[in-house]
């Protein structure tokens, strides 16, 4: 089993054997020599590697248990010109429980048939010269370490992964025609009024492709009929496939196969599970409901629901060409030009279809976005990314050749922000770096403004969703949930502002830092801003007409469960140690400190305490309670998770947070003294007499 990640791309190279020694193939597996051929080749039978195959090629390593011989078959060898495509049932025992018992006690049957398919395809005789890998694009990579490199250590080699495309001699106007154009099959098993807005999904693509030199980059094909053509199969790996599953899941995946020598795609078969309409419909009517009018009423019409199918599969078809998510391109747009119509329309609310940015939950009724417009199409970013990993770069011999021509075509990123992608090593600490955010430019203003078209939906629930006397109410209890989820989601959006810093990949050749912490202003208006509208309750979504004809009880752990994650954001470990760095490190003019920041968040919590007369309700007793519990876990945090894997960090609260924590908690014990006094509600007292108690037994354990 030959890797081809550990290289020495230079034969002429001493080192070049010593790389083949160091790095000997595992055998997969060894056969007798059955007989031989005309040619004198030996004949071996491969049954038993797939029968009983190696863990390399085995099910077991994700369904536990062993192969039973006696219960499993060879099904299915077919061959075609690149591929072998092998299948075989193997019917797997569920190891005993140690305490006995079929299906491992864990309530699974005793074993299980899994139809296993295994496709061993051909590399290419001639493999495609790579194109480096830059941080600045976001292309999947295929990565090697090459000892055969002139410098002084080993060096790691990563290239992108995309499709061998090739100009022909052929030309249409300025663009070359490709020699093999890259080409996607509709599965014969899609739902047939679906199939025009895959073949969409497709073809939508195209202009990214002409922006790389080519006509018709990429075409969508229907699978041919048996009488067309008997041959055509999806399994023959010359075919890339938009498959669709029968599944539940609310999901679509876009893999693909690549040389690992040259980063080649080979093949792609994109996975849509028939349910993901499902979640279409849900994040849709969360997000656009307010402003489309065809949304009103469930189902959607075919017309909606095959749109945002086209959107799912366009977005599914990037990560088969080879890109990666671009979580920081939905801050790249100001919020203004995002809410102005003709913008939009001219560019899309997010630069990228890879981001998780899906309809426009930013946008008024009074700004006339066209409805067409609310949702994510192929914008700038896509066509310049697109443009970088596939136009051809003349007379180049060697990948190193074409470094500086792709350095230039990155550096338009320094004008153009909106070509941006995520920095590589930023993670979290980057508040730019949301999923689900539309206008993330501005947080709080954007969230704010999803905040009132959540706020004209609830009253759209009902009537929404009990269109059809003679369903029951599923649809309302599940787009309640999910509207409830879309509320902490954008308020989340904001919770990542403080002690962040904002970062832009750049190159040596690019001045200027590449991180910079957000100002103290914006941090201080993040926290106002969740204290007003996470933390305060959200009764707009408290209606007894809806509440009654969903559920008997539990609306308080609901409102209190959705805040409880937008304040352990606020308070995780790695924001509050990056405030003290920030303050420490930078030394800004204006500092937000650690101290100032928990003190402001407390009083938005505790917010009643101060009052003249304090009555706190039971929304707020939660709330307050889940605040208590959060300080207490980083003053107690317990002993650290074991049995993680190897190198998987899990963030400590520092001594320092302990340490101001325990300021916060007497702070709170000393305000809720003064505060007893001015309560004559019986549940107040209980509650407030009930934190002291706790607030002593965490400063003061006795043990
Ligand atoms: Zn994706």
């Amino acid at each position: 089993m030959q890797d081809y990640s550990i290289i020495s791309s230079d034969s002429t190279n001493p080192i070049t054997s010593a790389v083949k020694n160091a790095n000997y193939p595992a055998i997969a597996k060894s056969f007798n020599v059955e007989s031989w051929g005309p040619d004198s080749s030996a004949v071996i039978d491969v049954t038993s590697l797939f029968l009983a195959p190696p863990i390399e090629m085995s099910p077991t390593t994700a369904y536990r248990g062993s192969i039973d011989a006696s219960r499993s078959f060879l099904a299915t060898v077919a061959a075609y010109p690149e591929n072998i495509k092998v299948t075989a049932d193997l019917t797997v025992n569920t190891p005993p429980a140690a305490g006995g018992g079929a299906g491992g006690g864990r309530g699974l049957p005793p074993s299980a048939t899994l139809q296993m398919a295994w496709s061993i395809v051909r590399l290419p005789e001639q493999a495609m010269m790579p194109r480096l890998f830059d941080n600045r694009v976001g292309y999947f990579t295929n990565r090697t370490t090459d000892f055969g490199r002139p410098v002084q250590k080993s060096e790691t080699r990563t290239f992108i992964t995309r499709y061998r495309l090739e100009c022909s001699d052929q030309k249409v106007g300025n663009l070359c025609v490709p020699k093999k154009p890259i080409v996607y099959y509709v599965d014969p098993a899609t739902p047939s009024w679906l199939v025009p807005w895959v073949v969409k999904a497709i073809e939508s693509w195209q202009p990214a492709f002409e922006a790389a030199g080519f006509s018709k980059g990429i075409i969508a094909k229907l699978a041919p009929s048996q009488a067309e053509d008997p041959d055509w199969s999806v399994e023959d790996a010359r075919y890339s496939v938009i498959d669709w599953l029968p599944s539940t899941t609310e999901n679509a995946v876009g893999p693909h196969t690549a040389d690992p020598r040259s980063g080649e795609i080979i093949s792609a078969h994109l996975q849509i599970y028939h349910n993901v309409m499902n979640l279409n419909r849900d994040w849709y009517w969360t997000q656009a409901g307010a402003l489309d009018p065809r949304a009103r009423k469930l189902p959607f019409p075919d017309s909606l629901a095959g749109r945002l199918m086209q959107y799912v599969i366009a977005h599914e078809i990037g990560h088969s060409i080879g890109f990666q998510h671009n979580m920081k391109a939905s801050a790249l747009y100001p919020i203004d030009s995002i809410r102005n119509k003709d913008f939009v329309h001219r560019n899309g609310h997010v630069p990228t279809l890879m981001d998780y940015s899906r309809f426009n939950y930013v946008a008024q009724p009074e700004d006339g976005i066209a409805l067409e417009d609310l949702i994510p199409k192929i914008g700038p970013y896509d066509i310049w990314a697109t443009h970088w990993g596939y136009a051809p770069i003349p007379g180049v011999k060697t990948p190193d050749d074409e470094r500086a021509t792709l350095d230039q075509w990155a550096r338009e990123q320094d004008t153009k922000p909106w070509l941006r992608f995520s920095t590589s090593d930023a993670g979290a600490s980057d508040p730019r770096n949301n999923t689900e955010a539309v206008g993330d430019d501005d947080a709080v203003r954007a969230t704010g403004l999803g905040l009132k078209n959540i706020k004209r939906l609830v009253p759209m629930l009902v009537p929404a969703t009990t269109g059809t006397a003679t369903d029951d109410y599923s649809d309302l209890k599940e787009m309640y949930g999910r509207l409830l989820g879309q509320w902490s989601t954008e308020l989340r959006h904001v919770a990542v502002i403080p002690g962040a810093l904002e970062s832009q990949e750049k190159y040596i050749s690019q001045p200027g830092a590449r991180y910079t912490p957000v100002a103290a202003k914006r941090q201080r208006e993040a926290v106002k801003f969740l204290n007003e509208n996470a933390f305060t309750t959200p009764t707009y979504f408290l209606v007894p007409e809806i509440l009654n004809k969903m559920q008997g009880d539990g609306v308080i752990t609901r409102v209190v469960g959705a805040q409880s994650g937008i304040l352990s954001t606020l308070l995780s470990d790695t924001r509050l140690a990056r405030m003290v760095e920030i303050e420490t490190l930078y030394k800004p003019a204006d500092v937000y400190t650690l101290p100032a920041y928990l003190a402001d968040i407390r009083g938005g919590i505790w917010g009643e305490l101060s009052a003249g007369s304090v009555k706190i309700d039971p929304y707020r007793r939660g709330l307050q309670q889940v605040w208590l519990d959060q300080v207490k876990a980083k003053i107690n945090p317990g002993p650290p998770p074991t049995g993680l894997p190897a190198g998987f960090v899990v963030p400590r609260p520092s001594h320092d947070v302990q340490a101001i924590m325990r300021v916060e908690l007497k702070t709170l014990d000393a305000a809720i003294a003064a505060a007893l006094s001015k309560t004559g509600d019986a549940m107040t007292k209980a509650h407030l007499a009930d934190v002291r108690f706790q607030i002593d037994q965490t400063l003061n354990p006795k043990n």
